[in-house]
């Protein structure tokens, strides 16, 4: 967790999940923060954030990101991701990452209708003056919209054994 205004959260190469404070605006409920960090961790556990990294590939690069997974390099970890953050993910990637995190959250306790939520608090962040940086390397349309609400009922599905199982998340502020 980064005290920082921007709007924004990345999956680097070394596991871990990066969270700017201020993707806090936008996803301003437990359950929309969920949604960030269950498809920022689909991002990871699928394996898209060194495939990202190869199809963009400068050397320079290359070496940070390898410096960053090993985690030998405290100052590379950091120049990794920056660099992670800004690099775009392809559109494939990002519907596996909606439809696997959707699961994530939902197992975990937490209503993936939020996902919906989140991705429209997002596009409406973005017709003001300040683009959020979340929408730079994740990229958005009407499509996405569309893959969550088609794979809504199953994650619908796990939450509510979730719930029943007792795994109902109560995250204070
Ligand atoms: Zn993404």
């Amino acid at each position: 967790m980064f005290d920082d205004d921007g709007v924004n959260a990345s999956a680097n190469p070394d596991g871990k999940i990066a969270v700017l404070n201020g993707i806090l605006n936008v996803a301003d409920t437990p359950d929309a923060l969920a949604a960030v960090l269950g498809h920022e961790i689909a991002h990871a556990t699928q394996n898209h954030v060194m495939a990202r990294a190869k199809k963009g590939a400068r050397t320079d690069m290359l070496v940070l990101l390898g410096a960053a997974a090993t985690g030998i390099r405290q100052d590379m970890l950091r120049d990794g991701a920056a660099i992670m953050s800004t690099l775009p993910y392809a559109r494939d990637q990002e519907t596996e990452a909606d439809i696997v995190g959707l699961g994530y959250m939902a197992k975990a306790g937490f209503d993936p209708r939020a996902a919906i939520y989140l991705w429209k608090n997002m596009s409406n962040v973005n017709k003001g003056n300040k683009p959020p940086e979340f929408l730079s390397s994740h990229p958005s349309d009407d499509a996405r919209l569309d893959n969550i609400i088609k794979s809504i009922t199953p994650a619908l599905v796990q939450y509510n054994d979730a719930q029943d199982s007792g795994r109902r998340p109560n995250c204070q502020p």
